[in-house]
């Protein structure tokens, strides 16, 4: 569920009229809701807090760490925090935004599988709940940055349980030639290691099998896997706490299978690896974000080629503004901002302005008959979307806006021309050509 409405007419962001917000701040755009980041938050986190087989040993429920590389907008990430929400980080940058949201050092993990010496030491002396190390020369680099600062790294060991899942092979993490991970018989060598090593604090294990997973069996595997690892580490004599699930719970894109509710997701959860002394980590991105966002454009015209009748509806928004369709064949369900009186349609193929035929939103989409000047909203665009986003064309990047009830604020603004190019620098053996453009 999520709170963009037609009311009277005409597709609303909870209160805020989104042809108004077109007019005061120029098309393209993001929106987000708050209510409906809250309520995706607290729909997923409850179903798990509720779990009793989800509580470590000293009560702790669940930690959500919600993946901010979806959107990690500080005004996006700071509404999280206010609901409880931690952080699983990929990137200094990442971590540095997590803490000036205000979600604390204890309640973010970091992933990735090329984190750098000087990415390792910042997050230690931060006091970083993990690392979600990803391989053996990670967790020497590891042992040697946290030595050098005098600290002991809280780590998990990243498993790769050789369970592929997911809507597209460009977003399936978990398969075994994926990049993502060790094996389960070097997981269990590294964690020995890792143990013997006094720099090094072996906490548990994680997974994360892929985004956009709308299927509990390959999850159920692979979590039921990891369970057997949890066993086989403590029956070597290693302490084992802690257990991170990742994200990957699938969204409605609209056209696709729906994905399992997060009540049948946490039962699922409990029912395989519940009960096990351990403190649990989920990892959710898209399944928070992404319904809580769209993207606004306007229609720059249509061109209708003469020799086939194919229609292409021009949009001012292009794959450098929304990625995911050129990058992954993702569907977004397109709607008219207004609905139209005439209830007409006609077959379009959606594209942006950018000199690439990968520039397609979708082809052969049946729509509402569409004029030049008429504002489009791509759904489901809050994840994946804005972060993504590149000035590819001397597109400037389309501002961000946060909507809560009636009222809306710009969370990213969208920068000028001057602006833009003042981020490049000349060299001292070309002189400016010229001070305005
Ligand atoms: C991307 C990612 C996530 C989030 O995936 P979603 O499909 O957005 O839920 C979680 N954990 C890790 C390690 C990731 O790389």
């Amino acid at each position: 569920m999520n709170h963009f409405e037609y009311k009277d007419g005409e597709l609303h962001a909870e209160g805020v009229r989104l042809s108004e917000l077109a007019n005061r701040i120029g098309t393209p755009f993001y929106v987000y809701s708050s209510a409906t980041l809250e309520r995706h938050f607290q729909v997923f986190s409850q179903a798990l807090w509720g779990q009793e087989a989800l509580k470590s040993p000293k009560g702790e429920a669940p930690l959500i760490a919600y993946a901010a590389k979806a959107n990690s907008n500080l005004a996006v990430l700071q509404t999280l925090a206010e609901q409880g929400a931690g952080a699983d980080t990929v990137s200094e940058g990442e971590i540095r935004k997590a803490l000036m949201a205000g979600i604390p050092a204890d309640k973010i993990v970091f992933s990735g599988v090329g984190k750098t010496d000087e990415e390792m030491a910042f997050a230690l002396k931060t006091g970083i709940y993990q690392l979600n190390v990803e391989s053996k020369p990670e967790l020497e680099r590891l042992s040697h940055v946290a030595g050098s600062l005098g600290l002991v790294a809280p780590l998990v060991i990243r498993v790769n349980p050789g369970v592929g899942a997911g809507g597209h092979a460009k977003i399936t993490t978990g398969g075994a030639k994926d990049k993502f991970g060790v094996s389960a018989e070097e997981a269990i060598a590294l964690y020995a290691q890792a143990a013997s090593d006094p720099n090094l604090a072996p906490l548990g294990i994680a997974c994360h099998i892929g985004s956009q997973i709308s299927d509990l069996v390959p999850m159920q595997e692979a979590f039921s896997r990891m369970k057997g690892w949890v066993q086989e580490l403590r029956a070597a004599g290693l302490s084992v706490e802690r257990l991170d699930l990742g994200g990957g719970l699938g969204v409605p894109y609209f056209n696709q299978t729906e994905p399992p509710p997060p009540a049948d997701f946490a039962e699922m959860v409990a029912l395989t690896v519940g009960n096990l002394g351990l403190r649990y980590t989920f990892e959710p991105g898209r399944l928070i974000s992404a319904n809580a966002g769209i993207m606004i454009s306007k229609v720059i015209h249509i061109h209708e080629r003469e020799s086939s009748g194919q229609k292409f509806l021009v949009v001012d928004a292009a794959m450098n503004d929304l990625m995911r369709p050129a990058l992954y064949d993702a569907y977004h369900d397109i709607r008219p901002v207004v609905a139209p009186a005439d209830p007409l349609k006609a077959t379009y193929d959606v594209v942006g302005p950018i000199c690439e035929t990968g520039d397609t939103f979708t082809r052969g989409r049946t729509l509402p008959v569409a004029r030049a000047g008429d504002l489009v909203a791509f759904m489901s665009a809050g994840a994946y979307g804005a972060v993504m986003a590149n000035e590819y064309n001397s597109r400037p990047l389309i501002p961000e806006v946060l909507v809560r009830e009636d009222k809306w604020a710009v969370i990213r603004p969208r920068p000028s021309y001057e602006e833009m190019m003042n981020r490049e620098v000349l060299p001292e053996w070309l002189k400016p050509h010229s001070d305005k453009a």
